[in-house]
Formats: C-alpha cells, structure tokens, sequence
C-alpha cells in the first residue's frame, strides 16, 4: 500500500483501521524496517521480541490497517506493552512519529475491541469520573488517605477481603501511593513575584501531582516568585489529559484540554508552566488535540507557544543560583516526555549544578524508561516491575544519595522499586527520591 496522507482503507478480509482517529498512513508508511529503534526499546531491551519492538509493532498496525490482520487480544497485547516512552523517535532516522501513531492505534482499540467489564469499570471510573473533576478525584484522594491510615488497610489485607474484590485489588493496594497532606488546588491563587516582576505565568496544578506531591508543586511556586515571576494557580482548570490520550480516549482528552485553555488564558499570561513532565508535553500537543475543533484550535496552538516545562522556565527568566549550598551527592532520572518529547535534557541539571556542594553523577543508561509510564504500572505490572528494578540498579550503582526527577509517575516509581529491591536484597534503602525544584528550593531556604 502507498503512502497517503488520506486513509485509504483495507484491501484485505478484516475491517482495518476506520474513523476520524484512524493513524494516517503518511505516518503509518514512513517506517522503513530498518531496525535502528530497536535497542532503544525498553520493551524490546526486555524480551528481546520482535512483536515488542517499534519496528514489530508498527508492522502489526500495518496488517490490522491493511486488513491482512485481525485485531486479537494478541495484537492488542503488544500494542498495550508499549510504555509510549517515545525513545523509539529518537532513534529512528525516517523520522517515524511513533506517538502520534500509537496514540492513534489505541484509539481504533477502544473503537472496535470489547474490553473485560472489569476493565471498561475501571476505565469508566478513572477516564471519564475520576480524571476529569478534580473535586472527585480529591474526594477519591481522600478516601484513600482514610482507607490507609485508619486501619481499614490493615483489616483488608489481613482478613484476606482484597482477594475477594474483582480485578487485582491486591496489586492496586500494594501500588497505592503516598498522598500528600493537603492536596495542591487551583482556585485563582495568585503568588506575587519577589522584586521586580518579569513575567506572569498561568501554573497547572494536574491531577495526580496535586494529589501525591503537593509539597513539590508548592516548592516549584517558592523558586518561580523567588526568581520574579508572578504564579497563578488559575480557577477551573483540571488534569492536563495526557493519561486519556495515551489510553486511546481522544475525546475525553479534548474536554479536558478545553477547561485548561479556558482557565490559562482568562488571565493572559506570559507563559503556562508544568512542574510535570508528563502533563508539559501535553499541553504542547494541544493544537494536534484539537486540529478538528474550529472554535478552540486557534487558542490550543497558542496555549501550546506560552507552556514551558518549569526547568525551562527558570532558565529562561534567568533564574539566580543559590548561594548556599546542600552538600549532597545526586543522581538525575531523565523523565521520557521531558527527553523524547519535550527534547529537555540540559535545563534540569543546570539547575542542580548551580547548587553550590551538590555533586551530580550521572545515571547509567539514562534514555530507558523506568516503566512508571502513566497507568502502566497497573495494567503492565510485570513489565512495569521490571523496568523499575532495572533503573533503582542503576541508581543504586551510583551511590548517590539522592535520585531527583521530575515527573510524578518517574517519582512513585523510582520509590517504590528502590524499596521493592532493597526488600528483595534483605538490605536498608538509603536513597531518596526528590524533585529537582525540591533541592533548589531547599538551597534557597538555606539563604
Ligand atoms: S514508545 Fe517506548 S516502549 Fe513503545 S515502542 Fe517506542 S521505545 Fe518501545
Ligand atoms: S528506526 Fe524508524 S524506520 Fe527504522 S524500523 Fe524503527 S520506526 Fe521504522
């Protein structure tokens, strides 16, 4: 089959790819089979499996596109075993857009697949309930923090009731993330600038970040004023819809994005900062999101122009480096959307290495995902399990004291698989798990 920038159709005897979120075949077709994603695969690292490589799952799309193929729960497994990391992009000299792709596969999933009821549950309540009011999702953020500290925790493991709960309770209890102790809320708070005021800047608070790392966010508005900028945590703005995206729910995403442009925009700001890689990249696809939306897609590009991931930002408003110094040895874990999307790299450890004593040491393989990727490490538990251990190895190998990020998925997932190994290696945990606005945060508290 040509390429084509229109969706031609299957020629085969299955239905193929259909619809308006059907994966272009100008994107589909540039895929060459050269094979040069492969060992940037995590997947692929993994199992050594051509079915779990960029290169083996593009060419399933190609079958089920072009109807020589059935989409099976089999296909759907090795497109549900990528972690969308996009380290594959990196690597590929077509210039093969991956994510766009997968994005799209995911998309015909929904479409044309029939989900366990369990599944489309679960998908209801954390898609389209949960992800999309904030107000419930800190209500369900609450009831968490109840269910662990009130003992109901302990009576549902010990009484053996997690067992009984359809899905895997079990793993979703073991999962459970720390919650922070006031949640991070937008409601129109407005964070004058310390000096002179150099930019006013509309700030995301997300969904699971404002939830599980509220501290963090709290600290990222310290250095953004400390540094001259005006921060609004604006009113009525939600999740930032990345995780819908990835799990093939484009609509659901729109709505979201619609909110966020809406509530950044009424204050006219300079820029829009994400302290999450994640959700940054996000935003700086809000315009390919809302392509087909006539009325918003004018003000999507232009909120995808003002967004800058917070480590960008600092640097360009010239952030002031501290000058008293934290006298610790550091490790930084590069977050795939702010590498394989966002192309940061430099911005994060500019900021650590402005830190007078902090030591970096850089991370062995530091382009493999960590295997957080979103809901992944629920859906993909053992491949997520062992992505992790593979990173907290190589944490671990550094010896550094401390492990920085900065992403909240990157974050609960280098916690918990340094603490898994430390379990299974009958030995203590030393290393932390700190956000690179944290440690800026606390040299300037020295000051
Ligand atoms: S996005 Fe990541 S996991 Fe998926 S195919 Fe590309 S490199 Fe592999
Ligand atoms: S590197 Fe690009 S063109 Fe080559 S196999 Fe991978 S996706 Fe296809």
């Amino acid at each position: 089959m040509m390429p084509s920038d229109q969706h031609v159709g299957p020629t085969g005897t299955f239905p193929g790819f259909f619809g308006p979120h059907a994966p272009h075949e100008s994107d589909l077709y540039k895929c060459v089979h050269c094979g040069f994603c492969l060992q940037a695969c995590p997947t692929y690292l993994e199992t050594g499996l051509e079915a779990e490589s960029p290169r083996g799952r593009i060419a399933l799309m190609k079958a089920v596109n072009e109807g020589r193929l059935e989409m099976t729960p089999s296909v759907v497994g090795h497109w549900d075993m990528c972690l969308q990391c996009r380290a594959c992009e990196l690597a590929c000299p077509s210039g093969v857009e991956y994510g766009k792709l997968m994005e799209a596969t995911r998309s015909q999933v929904e479409q044309q697949t029939r989900r366990s009821f369990t599944q489309r549950t679960a998908r209801s309540i954390g898609y389209n309930t949960l992800l999309k009011s904030p107000t419930k999702l800190r209500m369900a953020g609450t009831a968490l923090k109840l269910y662990k500290k009130t003992g109901l925790r302990t009576i549902a493991r010990g009484t053996g009731l997690l067992k009984l709960l359809p899905g895997d309770a079990e793993l979703a209890d073991e999962y459970l993330p720390e919650l922070s102790q006031n949640f991070f809320v937008g409601k129109g708070q407005v964070h004058p600038a310390q000096g002179v005021r150099k930019a006013r800047v509309a700030m995301l608070a997300g969904c699971v970040m404002a939830l599980t790392h509220a501290e963090t966010l709290e600290a990222a508005v310290r250095v953004m004023t400390r540094n001259g900028l005006e921060v609004h945590v604006t009113a009525g703005q939600g999740c930032c819809g990345a995780l819908n995206t990835h799990a093939g729910e484009p609509d659901s995403a729109a709505q979201m994005a619609r909110k966020n442009i809406d509530s950044f925009l009424a204050i006219n700001p300079d820029a829009i900062v994400s302290a999450s890689a994640g959700c940054g990249a996000a935003m700086k696809d809000y315009e390919e999101l809302l392509r087909d939306d006539s009325e918003y897609v004018v003000r999507a590009a232009r909120v995808a122009e003002l967004t800058r991931d917070v480590h960008e930002l600092l640097l360009e408003y010239d952030f002031t480096p501290p000058v008293k110094g934290l006298d610790i040895t550091v490790t930084y874990q590069d977050p795939c959307h702010l590498v394989n999307v966002q192309r940061i790299t430099e911005a994060p450890r500019t900021i650590l290495k402005s830190i007078p004593g902090l030591k970096l040491i850089e991370l062995g393989e530091p382009a493999v995902c960590c295997g957080s990727a979103g809901t992944y490490s629920i859906t993909q538990r053992e491949m997520s399990a062992q992505l992790g251990r593979r990173k907290a190895r190589k944490v671990i190998a550094t010896q550094a004291e401390t492990v920085a990020t900065a992403n909240p998925g990157c974050a609960m997932q280098l916690d918990f698989a340094l603490t898994q190994l430390a379990k299974e290696n009958q030995t203590a945990r030393t290393t932390k798990v700190r956000y690179v606005v944290d440690l800026l945060d606390a040299a300037y508290s020295l000051e």
